[in-house]
């Protein structure tokens, strides 16, 4: 088979299975599994493939075809311009979460500019993709970073490692094991309502992990929980930053005035939706 009848098939079939980005991952399977990228496909087009670079390639269409996610065949996936490994263990880190790594990078210099040490808690770490960046973008942070899945955390270790990020890893259920006070607390916890799991798509649907998805009946345990309890393990002054859905803004407003956080905000992502909810603990707690 030449390279174009090559493309044209797997573009057939990603379309037939109900793959809404079929072109772009036609580029990504020929890139992958044959080293042939965009230029290289259009220098020469009718050159011949090998019976068995077609087979292998054909195994892990087999399977994208039963909609098992891309970056879980491939094994990795890119988050803020550095390529997390990932596996049926954790979720697939997604373009928005960099909206809150961002920000919280732009707080944690500031806060490196007026003290000598900043401690970052990445709180249900998953692939470690937000405390790995963090603390690769902020050298200086101390990060931990936790999940109560041990499997998650094994691949957020390993991530860890591959990067040459050094923080520290804590198995725990939210604070069960945590100690010490953080001056930023950084999490993306499950959000997504139960019921509203079934509805989304099969990638996400079948093959992330249901425990990394849903935030119980509305959605919301999980802010709940962290909000209260991320008092005792806050620093005067200290930040606590949320990734939130779209439509949870006004819930979490109230969330983080209910435990007392001032500078309350929310603050869209680059799509003009709600992404992040931001609150602060107060520098002087009135008992
Ligand atoms: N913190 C990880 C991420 O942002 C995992 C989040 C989760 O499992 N809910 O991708």
């Amino acid at each position: 088979m030449t390279v174009k009848e090559v493309r044209e098939k797997i573009q057939k079939r990603l379309q037939k299975a109900g793959i809404e980005d079929f072109e772009y991952e036609v580029w990504m399977l020929l890139e992958w599994k044959l080293g042939i990228g965009r230029a290289e496909y259009f220098m020469d087009p009718d050159r011949e493939i090998p019976d068995k670079a077609w087979m292998s390639l054909n195994e892990v269409l087999r399977e994208r075809e039963r909609r098992v996610p891309l970056q879980y065949l491939m094994g990795s996936c890119e988050f803020m311009g550095y390529t997390f490994e990932v596996d049926e263990r954790v979720l697939i880190p997604r373009q928005d979460t960099e909206c809150l790594v961002e920000l919280a990078v732009e707080k944690i210099r500031q806060t490196l500019r007026e003290q000598a040490s900043c401690q970052v808690l990445d709180l249900c770490t998953g692939s470690g993709c937000i405390g790995i960046s963090v603390k690769l973008l902020c050298p200086e942070a101390e990060v931990t970073l936790s999940d109560v899945s041990e499997g998650a955390l094994d691949v957020a270790k390993k991530n860890a490692w591959n990067l040459g990020a050094s923080v520290r890893t804590i198995e725990s259920d939210l604070f069960e094991n945590i100690q010490g006070s953080y001056d930023y607390i950084l999490s993306n916890p499950p959000y997504i309502p139960s019921r509203v799991i079934e509805g989304l798509m099969p990638e996400v649907r079948e093959f992330e992990p249901r425990i990394a998805l849903d935030g119980t009946e509305d959605g919301l345990y999980f802010y709940r929980a962290i909000a209260e309890d991320a008092v005792g393990y806050l620093r005067p002054g200290g930040w606590l930053i949320f990734e939130i859905g779209q439509e949870q803004g006004e819930d979490l407003l109230s969330i983080l005035r209910e435990q007392g956080f001032e500078n309350t905000e929310i603050k869209k992502d680059l799509a003009g939706l709600d992404r992040i909810a931001v609150g602060r603990w107060p520098e002087n707690v009135e008992l």
